[in-house]
Order: structure tokens, then sequence, then C-alpha cells
């Protein structure tokens, strides 16, 4: 249904998203350079502000996100439990991933896998993780720091390979994919990454990095790197998001797609209370609708965050 009403560009759509993006928590271990200072204040990705005010971090309650799943899980096929944050912070995720297996909706989590220890892989494993993806810049710790400033590239291996060694001892069926954020300055250990997922069982994919704030500790990396997207942004795509896709910020704000969680000043199509608020009714709401009706008849160019969005579909979240 989804798919049809974004084919006719039809104001309203399925009753309900095929995935939905949770962001459970928004804090992080990582400190990557593009997404937030060292201290870990989140940028503003708003350039109409000035950048000074950080985005606000939070965590959702685990009653609006069962709610949530609760109305959603006949029509949901796949639950994302990240947007911004490191999941594996967050107290309840083994809970909420379970929470999702036992209704039969796929479960994906982004880790930088920093914090994959022995404890919680098997926690893990054992609620029923459908896909993990691991994201990392580098094969060796010169090179990880450069994005990912407080990570350890062995640490990370040495957890990557134990997680291989329980889904063999425990028949899981968890797929795992290393996501190498792919740069200039760290290609010559892309051969490596690519052949350490074949050794242990795992899907390898690069995406293009992110360039933002890059200068601020590298103006030298900055100036080999060609920016990805800046000189041909899809603006005559008709962006699938908000016909197929909700993303629910910490606070319960809902979104149409996970860019906006990071932008500040920017109005949600509306805030779920757990027990209180009908997902279908928001998900064809007038807000939803007068979005969706913006995109079809005026396109991106039309709101300012999707102006700069590169994006062409929803598959890379999973
Ligand atoms: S164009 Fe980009 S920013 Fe706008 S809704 Fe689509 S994915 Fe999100």
């Amino acid at each position: 249904m989804s798919w049809l009403a974004h084919k006719r560009r039809r104001s309203r759509t399925s009753k309900y998203p095929f995935m939905i993006n949770f962001e459970l928590w928004n804090e992080c271990n990582a400190q990557c350079t593009f997404c937030r200072t060292l201290d870990g204040d989140i940028y503003d990705q708003n350039p109409s502000n000035s950048g000074t005010v950080p985005v606000p971090k939070g965590k959702m309650s685990l009653e609006l996100y069962k709610d949530v799943i609760d109305q959603a899980k006949d029509h949901l096929l796949i639950a994302v439990l990240y947007v911004n944050g490191e999941p594996l912070m967050y107290n309840g995720l083994y809970d909420a991933i379970r929470y999702a297996s036992d209704r039969n909706v796929a479960t994906v989590i982004s880790s930088n896998g920093e914090l994959m220890t022995e404890s919680n892989s098997r926690k893990l494993l054992e609620s029923d993780l459908d896909f993990l993806k691991v994201a990392i810049s580098g094969f060796s710790d010169e090179t990880v720091l450069v994005q990912h400033r407080t990570c350890h590239i062995e640490k990370i291996k040495e957890n990557l390979k134990r997680f291989a060694q329980l889904i063999w001892e425990g028949n899981y069926r968890t797929l795992v994919m290393v996501d190498y954020v792919d740069y200039q300055y760290n290609s010559h250990e892309k051969e490596a990454a690519r052949q350490f997922c074949a050794d242990n069982g795992f899907v390898f994919n690069a995406r293009p990095g992110n360039l933002f704030h890059l200068e601020d500790d590298h103006p030298d990396l900055l100036a080999k790197e060609k920016p990805p997207h800046s000189v041909d942004l899809p603006l005559n795509d008709l962006c699938e998001w908000p016909w197929k896709v909700m993303t629910i910020n910490w606070n319960g704000d809902v979104f149409p797609c996970c860019d906006y969680v990071v932008w500040n000043d920017v109005e949600p199509l509306a805030r779920l209370e757990a027990g209180k608020t009908d997902l279908a009714a928001v998900f064809n709401g007038e807000s939803a609708a007068k979005n969706r009706f913006v995109h079809a008849t005026q396109g991106r160019k039309a709101i300012d965050i999707c102006a700069l969005c590169p994006r062409t579909d929803t598959a890379f979240k999973y």
C-alpha cells in the first residue's frame, strides 16, 4: 500500500509504516567528528541556526516503545533501534529487541562495536536480534581515531571475532554487516576490512563518509577528500520516506525520516504519548499528509532539510 501510494503521489498512505526508526537514546561513546564534539554535544545540522545550541539529549521510555510496537506489529516489518545514538548504551535494549522479536517484527541496530563485550554480545543474540551493523572508519587505530575519536579498532575486531564465534556455537541467525565508512584517507585499509569480513562470515559494505567538521582536527585530510554528494543532490527524486517510514525521537516526536532528529527548531508531525496516541491517526494525520503533498507537488526543494538531502531510497537502514 505504501509503495502504491508513493507511486501515485497520494497524500494518504498505508495504515502503518513498514519500518520505524526509534531513537532510544541519543547518547554515544564514539564522539565521531561529523556528529558531536569531544564533550558529546550533538551538532545541530540546521544551517539556519548558529550551531551554538546542541541537539537535546534524552531516553525513550520502554513504555512508549512497547506501545508503538503493540499498535503497529501486524503491519511493521522492521524496527530500527537506533537513529543517532549508540544502542548498546541503552539499558532496555535487549528487552526492546525481544519485545519486537516475539511479535514477529525484525530488528536492526547499528553499533560502533566498542561495547560488544561477551556479556552484551550474548544478550544481543539471546534476544534474537536480526541484523547488526558495525560501522568502522578504518582498520588501524591511527586511521579509525580520525573519525571515531574514542574507539579502538583492535578491541572492536576482538569483539567481532567473538561475536562470530558465538553465532557459530549457538547457531544463531543474526546477520552481521560491517559498514566501512569510506574516505580517501582510509581507502588503503579497506581491503583488510573486507578480508576480515570474509574470514568471519560477515557482510561487507562500504558507504561514503561525512566530511562535516572534519576540518576541525584534520584540515590536511579534508583537502584530499572528494565531497561525496555536493555535486548531484537528487532534487528530482520523489523521496520514499514520508510514505513508508516513521522516525520517533526519544521524546516521542514523530518525523518523516531520521535526519530530522539532528535539526533543531523543526516542527514534528506529532508527539506520541504512551497509551494515548493512535499511531495510525498520526501516520495519516493532517501534518503527515501535508508533508507528502508538498513532496508530491513541489518536490524536495520546498522543504529546507530535504533540499540538502542525498538519500534516494529507504534501503540504507537495512
Ligand atoms: S528527502 Fe531526505 S530529509 Fe527529506 S524526508 Fe526524504 S530522506 Fe528525509
